[in-house]
Parts: C-alpha cells; sequence; structure tokens
C-alpha cells in the first residue's frame, strides 16, 4: 500500500461518495496536495482513514480524477480494463450489427466506469480519446485490451489535455494501418465523410444521431432550413436527404465550406444547389432579417462558449437571445430544433432559456431528444448527461 495516495473527504462530501458519484471533486479533498504524477492509483477516505472508493490522479476541468471501483480489494490492472471495455463492446452489440450504422461510441468514460476516456468506432477505425495525462499513462493496457477484443484497420487518438485550449499533435496515429481519409461512414444510411487525423475533431459529432435522423425523416421535406453553427453541415445532409427544398449553412470557420461540400458530396447532392455562408451567425441573422429572409426549419446548436471578434456567447447567458434573433427570420408554423451540449444546466432550465427566448410568443414542444443509448451516462453523475435538444414549433 506504501505507494498509494490517501485523499482525505471532507464531511460534507462524504455523502456523494456514499452515492456513488465518480468523479474526484478538488473541493472535496483535505489534502489535494499529496498528489504528484498524474496515473497513481488514490484512495478515498473518510477523515478516519474509512475507505471509500480507488481511483486515478487525473486532472480534468474541476475534477482531480475518477473513481473506479468502490472495492478495496479490486485491482487496476489490464484484467479491470478489459472486464470494463468488454462490457461496454457487448451493450453495443446491436450497434455493431447495424448494417445501416458504422459511427457510434463504443466505451463512454464514466458512464462505462472509466472517467476520462472514451472510444469511438468509424467503419473499422477505433479513435481513443484521453481526457487527461492521468488516463493517458493507461494507454498501454488500453491497447491491449483492443487488441485482444477485436479486429481492427487502426487505431487513433486523440489526447485532450495540456493543450491550452488549442490541438497541437499533428499526428494521431497509434497502430494498424493508416486509412486514406477521408473514410466515408454509414449513419442510419446517411454517409459522412470522417478524418481521423486532422485535429481533435474527426468531422461529425455522433451523439446527434437521432437528431439527424428526425430532420430526414419527418421534419425536412419541402422546407428551407437554416443550419446555424454547422460546422461541416451534417444537419444540412439530413435535411437535403429528407427533401428539403433547399439548405443554408452558416458556420464562421473558413474550412467549414470545404467540409460541407464534402459532406453534401459523398451523398451525391449537388451542393451548388445548396447555400454554404462563411459567416458570424450574429451578423447572418442581422443580413437574413434587413434581406426579409424566412426560414421553415432552423437548427440551431451553439458552442456551449464561443468567441468571435466581435461577439462572446455563452449558451447559459445568450441563449433566450439566440431564439429571439431566430424567431425574427422564421416562418409562421415554422420549427426551431434548439439544442445545447453544455453540461451545466439541465432539461428544465434549458427550456425556460427557450420560453425566455419566445417572450410570451406562442409555441408547441414537439420533441425532447437526449444522449443516444450509446453514450452511456453514469446515473450518478448528472453532468454526463449533457446533450439537450428541444424541436419547438413556432404558433404565430
Ligand atoms: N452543429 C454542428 C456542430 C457545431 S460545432 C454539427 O452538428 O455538426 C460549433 C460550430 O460553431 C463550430 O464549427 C464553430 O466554427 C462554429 N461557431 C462558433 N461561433 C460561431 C459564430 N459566432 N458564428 C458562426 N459559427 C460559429
Amino acid at each position: 500500500m506504501a505507494n498509494i495516495v490517501e485523499l482525505k473527504i471532507k464531511p460534507d462530501f462524504t455523502k456523494h461518495y456514499k452515492n456513488k458519484f465518480p468523479l474526484i471533486l478538488k473541493d472535496a479533498i483535505t489534502n489535494p496536495g499529496t498528489l504528484s504524477e498524474e496515473g497513481k492509483i488514490v484512495h478515498l477516505v473518510d477523515q478516519h482513514g474509512q475507505f471509500f472508493a480507488k481511483g486515478y490522479y487525473g486532472k480534468q476541468n474541476k475534477g482531480l480524477g475518477w473513481i473506479l471501483s468502490f472495492n478495496e480489494n479490486e485491482k487496476i490492472d489490464t484484467v479491470f480494463f478489459k472486464h470494463k471495455i468488454r462490457t461496454a463492446f457487448n451493450k453495443r452489440q446491436s450497434y455493431y450489427n447495424d448494417e445501416n450504422t458504422n459511427a457510434f461510441r463504443v466505451f463512454n468514460g464514466e458512464g462505462d466506469g472509466i472517467g476520462g476516456l472514451t472510444i469511438d468506432y468509424f467503419a473499422g477505425y477505433y479513435v481513443i480519446s484521453w481526457y487527461s495525462k492521468g488516463i493517458y499513462s493507461f494507454k498501454d493496457k488500453v491497447i491491449r485490451v483492443l487488441d485482444e477484443l477485436v479486429d481492427y484497420k487502426a487505431i487513433y487518438e486523440k489526447k485532450r489535455f495540456d493543450t491550452k485550449g488549442q490541438y497541437l499533435d499533428d499526428d494521431d496515429f497509434v497502430k494498424g494501418e493508416r486509412g486514406e481519409f477521408p473514410i466515408i461512414v454509414k449513419e442510419n444510411g446517411i454517409n459522412y465523410a470522417v478524418h481521423l487525423n486532422d485535429g481533435a475533431m474527426v468531422g461529425i459529432f455522433l451523439d446527434q444521431r437521432g437528431v439527424r435522423k428526425a430532420i430526414r425523416d419527418k421534419y425536412a421535406k419541402g422546407k428551407n432550413v437554416l443550419n446555424t453553427f454547422s460546422y461541416t453541415g451534417a444537419f444540412s445532409v439530413a435535411a437535403a436527404l429528407g427533401g428539403a427544398a433547399k439548405t443554408t449553412s452558416v458556420d464562421l470557420a473558413g474550412r467549414s465550406k470545404s467540409k460541407t461540400i464534402e459532406q453534401f458530396a459523398v451523398n451525391g447532392i449537388d451542393y451548388e444547389q445548396q447555400d454554404i455562408i462563411v459567416m458570424d451567425v450574429f451578423d447572418y441573422f442581422k443580413y437574413a432579417k434587413r434581406k426579409e429572409l424566412k426560414f421553415d426549419f432552423v437548427v440551431l446548436d451553439p458552442p456551449s462558449f464561443a468567441r468571435s471578434k466581435k461577439h462572446t456567447f455563452s449558451t447559459a447567458k445568450d441563449y433566450p437571445a439566440l431564439i429571439q434573433d431566430t424567431l425574427a427570420i422564421t416562418e409562421k408554423n415554422g420549427i426551431i430544433v434548439a439544442s445545447t451540449n453544455n453540461a451545466s444546466f439541465g432539461m428544465k432550465k434549458f427550456k425556460e432559456f427557450i420560453n425566455k427566448g419566445f417572450n410570451g410568443m406562442k409555441y408547441k414542444v414537439l420533441e425532447e431528444f437526449s444522449l443516444p443509448a450509446d453514450f452511456q451516462v453514469n446515473r450518478n453523475f448528472n453532468q454526463g448527461n449533457y446533450l439537450k435538444v428541444v424541436v419547438v414549433q413556432k404558433l404565430s
């Protein structure tokens, strides 16, 4: 036991850990100074030294690491990792067997028992995301487990730590045979071009799968669609395939244009019939208002926090204003898909933001989405259940 660090839990926080809260909170520990090297196994104990849980030290947002086990005798070794990862993969069997979808999450951090680690599957390729140096120190074990459990074309990794807000790695290849990118993955029959070795983001956010399907199958037909914060235009592609009369994609990032063209092209859609605009969304709202443009269907999926030259946008503060701007260019009976991945508030609060944005105007909630089943959540950790999507219809 000599090299195991004991972290003492403040009395106020013992309830958290008795209730199996998985994150080691900085504020919960009386002696964080004893922590030295990330990746070290730590024991959480009460003020009398009574064992609560064991985990690893790894700095990530407000946490100092994640709980791995509430059993004092469980060893954190390759067998441990194998058990967790195999259990997670087994839960995704229906995804592996789905002929129309070959891009999904196979391991979702604390939801699958190991916080700070996610693994995504893209048509034979695996992408591991490491959210701290601490979890990265277990890399050999995780790779060995993948080797034992699955066949793959290649493994790539995303080191989402010590980047000071920027993604610095220029080669994310780990092992196997290097892919030629883009690879084309399928999602409910839609093609998406994916780049696994081109920065932190690969071209598609898998957690919005259900929303894309609903847009294609239920909402898009005949509609004039505006997709704001459009990134690679994944929602626009779903809308176009669902029979939208036209889509307009707006994103500030210069490269969003070629990426969006690529997504249309791999689905055989003539991108010249679609509008792809590189612009600040807030400027676009003004432009559209001036030109008296109106849309029947608008997707709002801003980042939790964004700073452009002219605007700072925070979902927690500015969502009502975003809805208000949108309403000004939405047709009567138009539909708005309001989405956020901000973990700092829940669905109830999000609906209050939407309600505030409507400012007395009548509307109806048509449908709600949260994370899909492959993004397994830990029921003792609400923040992990971050995705909130509300489909609302303006009634006037
Ligand atoms: N809805 C997208 C994901 C959005 S990611 C999808 O489902 O694929 C957030 C995007 O917002 C990024 O591409 C970023 O470039 C863009 N963005 C951030 N601030 C913006 C702004 N003020 N105006 C337009 N785009 C912005």
